[in-house]
Order: C-alpha cells, then sequence, then structure tokens
C-alpha cells in the first residue's frame, strides 16, 4: 500500500505547496502567479475526504483532487466554497462527482453574478491573449507573476464550467467523521456578502477563507464591511485554535488573527483622518507584509463608505 506520507513527499504542483497541518488536515497554499490565487485544503475525515475551496482554474483543482485522494486513499465526498469568489469556487468542475456545499447567500451571489461574468471574458479572450502578449513584449517593469497568472486565466476559459453549489446551509452544518468532525459555520458577512469558515475542533484547526490573510494586506472591497470583520475575528479570536489556514497568505496562528483585528482598528482612525492619500504611510507594524498596494485601496473603500 503506499502510504500517504510517500504521497506527500512525491507530491508537486505547480499551484499550490500541499502542508500536513495535522493529524487529519492538509492545506494547499497558494503559488504566486499560478492557478490557484487563493488557499484551499482539505480533511481526512475518516470515511472519506472533505474539500475547502476549489481555486481560481481547474488546472489548479485538478492537481488538489489528486493529491487529497491519493494522500488518503479516500474519494472526496463533500466540497465546500468559503464565499462566492472566483479564485475560491471556479475550481468546482473538478468536483462535480461530489457534494458541493455553500451558505445559502453565497449560493445566490454566486448565481447572480459568475454566469455574466465567464460569458465575458470568454467572448474577451482574444483581448486577454492581445494583453498577455503586449504584457510579454515589456522590456520594463513586467511582473512575471502576472502574466503566468493571466495565462493559467487564458487556460482555463475556454473548457470553464460555473458549477454550483447542490446543497446549502444557514448558520453551521457539520460533519460527522471517524477520526474527526469538522463544522462548517458562518457568522455573517465581512470580507463578502457572506463568509464560512470550518473548524476542526478536535486538531484545533481553522479553515477560514478570506476573513483571514496572513502576512499580507487584507483585501477590503466594496461589498465588505470591516465592522462586521471586526466583530467576526473577535468572536473566532474565543475558540480553542492552534492553527488558522487564511485565503491569502500563509498558514497561521492565533497571533495572526490578532494582528488583522488591530490592523483594522489602525486603518480605521487613518481613514478618519483629514489627510490626503499620498501623505499616509503603512504602520510599521505591516510594513513586511506583501500587496502593499493594498493599504491605500483599503482606506479609499473605507472612506468611501463612511460617507
Ligand atoms: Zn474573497
Amino acid at each position: 500500500m503506499i502510504g500517504s506520507d510517500e504521497e506527500m513527499s512525491s507530491f508537486s504542483s505547480n499551484h499550490f505547496t500541499l502542508e500536513k497541518i495535522s493529524e487529519n488536515v492538509y492545506a494547499a497554499i497558494a503559488k504566486e502567479g499560478s492557478g490557484s490565487v487563493a488557499n484551499a485544503g482539505f480533511v481526512q475525515l475518516g470515511n472519506a475526504v472533505l474539500v475547502f475551496d476549489t481555486f481560481n482554474t481547474q488546472q489548479a483543482s485538478e492537481d488538489l483532487k489528486h493529491v487529497a485522494e491519493a494522500v488518503t486513499n479516500l474519494p472526496v465526498k463533500w466540497v465546500v466554497n468559503s464565499h462566492w469568489h472566483g479564485d475560491h469556487i471556479r475550481g468546482n468542475q473538478t468536483f462535480k462527482g461530489s457534494t458541493i456545499i455553500s451558505s445559502e447567500n453565497t449560493f445566490t451571489t454566486m448565481q447572480e453574478n459568475h454566469p455574466s461574468r465567464i460569458k465575458k471574458q470568454r467572448d474577451d479572450l482574444q483581448g486577454l491573449t492581445d494583453y498577455i502578449e503586449s504584457l510579454s513584449k515589456k522590456q520594463e517593469g513586467v511582473n512575471t507573476n502576472q502574466i503566468t497568472f493571466l495565462r493559467e486565466i487564458e487556460k482555463s476559459l475556454p473548457t470553464l464550467e460555473l458549477v454550483l453549489p447542490n446543497q446549502t446551509f444557514k448558520g453551521e452544518l457539520k460533519f460527522h467523521g471517524t477520526n474527526c468532525h469538522a463544522r462548517l459555520f458562518t457568522l455573517g458577512g465581512g470580507h463578502s456578502v457572506c463568509d464560512a469558515m470550518m473548524y476542526i475542533p478536535e486538531e484545533r484547526v481553522l479553515f477560514m477563507g478570506d476573513l483571514l490573510f496572513v502576512d499580507c494586506h487584507p483585501t477590503i472591497l466594496e461589498e465588505s464591511n470591516i465592522y462586521d470583520w471586526h466583530a467576526i475575528l473577535i468572536q473566532v479570536e474565543n475558540l480553542d485554535i492552534d492553527t488558522v489556514i487564511p485565503g491569502h497568505g500563509s498558514v497561521g496562528t492565533k497571533d495572526d488573527l490578532t494582528k488583522l483585528i488591530q490592523y483594522f482598528e489602525e486603518i480605521l482612525v487613518i481613514a478618519k483622518q483629514d489627510r490626503e492619500l499620498d501623505e499616509l504611510v503603512i504602520p510599521h507594524a505591516y510594513k513586511a507584509w506583501t500587496s502593499s498596494e493594498f493599504f491605500l485601496k483599503n482606506i479609499k473603500v473605507l472612506r468611501e463608505f463612511e460617507r
């Protein structure tokens, strides 16, 4: 029999690195400039596997399905979508044979937004190809990660299919496995209109989707509500957890949750100051965080929100 450690050590994907977090929990951490964009992961419940989020493309989710089944020797029975954003759901088609689950709100928002969005992208596939060409020809200031990220989208579009969840929940849903159990729950929206998390209490691990960013600036969007987001993080801080798997950035601990809570508190104060954007600097504590362009973008969104 092929051991799971062997499968893990021989596995490699262009899209993510696989990390064993605890006895039954694995995190798939996105590689920059690939077809994943966001993080995902899976839980070996004992009798079946539960996958959390499906990346930005089917190329990335195919690798995820392959490794989840190879490492556990079990089929993927359930797939969860944490929220409606493309980088967490566009790989769903790989898991057509599984039960795909999201909250009611996430389902409705996916159904409303993705068909036209995907159609528009597919109709302008040539435009994307031309744009990638023009980026590749540039001599300076080109981010190669941006090019490879766009190439993965270009590759996915011809066969991309929107696969919606076929089961929804409100509040929470529990999965009882023979190894451990998982609690899928939502406390409403913060980052998006509705964000779900998955807690594995026996192993003190929490998958947080985009409610958590580790060592990178979070994306506060027009649909985000920073006050609700902050309140959700405060509630989550009370859970018995050692490890948190964010939607973006590396695997973290409760300290990373606390850091994001502080970031929100500081950025709200800064946003309310009567100063122009070009006078603002990133506070020292977040200087090393990646996606620094989001610092000013976040402030802009907050100022609009307050208006
Ligand atoms: Zn998101």
